[in-house]
């Protein structure tokens, strides 16, 4: 692969809307991705394995639980730097990015909102430290846009839960140490519970066969019996607003993650479009390639507008979901459009490994789909604009 020539792209200057914090955050991190990401990505991409070497690293720059307090060992940062760094590592690999967002979005933050003190203390220094991997089993093989139609479930037996069912499309699976898994009660009530790799009956195997974010790993969660302690269920929420709530959180980073893949797509694009000649010229003065990195530069910038925006709705607490839908469809939207157009300006070259390009495009079809697709998300405004409900 090519070095990592990467220089972001600030149209608008909207570093002077950030903290001497953030651009530290923001700064360690991309330094941090073009030292031991950039290097080895592709590798680990074209091999569809995860680079486990980079645990420690995603854990140093604050990746796993950036808004987590410190005292479970968390970052402790606020939600804009949450962003920036998921920006950051998703400039170099969606599927770098998204085991951090399932650590950090999926796993820690139901343990740390909805879980109780003992939970907090067991659990979350394990993750922040990268010691443990976890994943969250939302998906069924028959519901993942209708994730209340679940049928994963849980009896209780007195002095333990009883837990069956499956789960599918689960980031992490294959080596996580720990599961957040939501499955229905006998009344029919979602709750979350902690499963731990160990427990009789639970099983991860593998998902093979990806073209998109192979250099994360997915799996399924099987429950056969699993025989879970009453301690493991999070007892401060249930319903399905309790998973809805992280998924909320993983949005808003993916929001974020988007922009980063876009920056890098357009960074090379520039950077080729100078460098390649035709016709005696760089193709960067032909007005067909100018447009589209025009067109890109803009879309970029109102993406970065609208992230900082949310950050600080967010952190005032004031973002309500489907503000954060709307940031999640439009951002990845933004990236996939820029990822194709970007190919296209590198010709062949564009579907070449030497390049990051190919493997942005392709990983964005897996990041426009999970954390709900991209018509759910017009759904969800839909429904909030009009007040009525197109999804059934
Ligand atoms: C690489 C990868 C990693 C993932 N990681 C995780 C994870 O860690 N944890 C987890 O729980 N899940 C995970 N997922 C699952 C992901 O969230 C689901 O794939 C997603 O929610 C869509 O569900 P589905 O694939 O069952 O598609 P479906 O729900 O079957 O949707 C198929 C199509 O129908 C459309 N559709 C569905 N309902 C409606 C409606 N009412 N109106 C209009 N159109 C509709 C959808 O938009 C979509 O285009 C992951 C998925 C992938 C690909």
């Amino acid at each position: 692969m090519k070095p990592d020539l990467f220089e972001a792209p600030d149209y608008y200057n909207l570093d002077e809307l950030l903290t001497e914090e953030h651009k530290l955050v923001r700064d360690a991190a991309r330094e941090w991705v073009k030292r031991d990401v950039s290097p080895i990505i592709e590798d680990y991409a074209q091999n569809a394995e995860f680079p486990k070497q980079i645990v420690n690293g995603l854990a140093e720059i604050g990746a796993f639980g950036p808004y987590i307090p410190v005292e479970y060992g968390g970052a402790g940062l606020d939600q804009i730097s949450y962003g920036l760094i998921m920006q950051e590592i998703e400039r170099g690999d969606s599927g770098v990015r998204s085991t951090a967002s399932v650590q950090s979005s999926l796993v820690m933050y139901p343990i740390w909102k909805y879980g109780n003190e003992a939970q907090r203390q067991k659990y979350l220094p394990k993750l922040a430290s990268g010691e443990w991997i976890g994943s969250f089993g939302l998906t069924e093989p028959d519901h993942g846009s209708n994730p209340g139609g679940m049928v994963t479930n849980f009896k209780d037996m007195g002095d333990h839960y009883l837990l069956n069912g499956a789960k599918m499309w689960i980031s992490n699976a294959p080596f996580c140490n720990v599961a957040v898994v939501w499955a229905k009660n006998e009344e029919g009530r979602i709750h979350g519970l902690i499963v731990e790799r160990g427990m009789e009956g639970f099983t991860t195997p593998e998902t093979h066969n990806k073209w998109s974010l192979r250099a994360s790993a997915t799996g399924e969660l099987i429950f056969d019996n699993v025989k879970v302690p009453k301690e493991n269920i999070l007892p401060n929420k249930s319903g399905l607003g309790a998973p809805l709530g992280c998924l909320d959180s993983a949005r808003f980073g993916i929001a974020w993650g988007a922009i980063g893949a876009a920056m890098d797509c357009y960074d090379t694009a520039l950077r080729y479009s100078k460098e390649r000649l035709q016709f005696g010229k760089p193709i960067g003065q032909f007005q067909l390639q100018q447009k589209k990195l025009a067109e890109m530069i803009t879309e970029i910038t109102k993406a970065q507008l609208l992230a900082w925006r949310l950050g600080v709705m967010r952190e005032k607490g004031t973002a309500t979901s489907a503000q954060i839908s709307m940031a999640k469809r439009n951002n990845v939207e933004m990236a996939i459009n820029i990822a194709r157009e970007a190919r296209q300006m590198l010709g062949g070259m564009g579907i070449s490994g030497e390049y990051s390009i190919m493997r942005h495009s392709m990983n964005l079809e897996s990041v426009i789909t999970y954390e709900g697709t991209h018509d759910i998300h017009l759904l969800i405004t839909g429904l909030d604009i009009t007040g009525l409900n197109a999804f059934k």
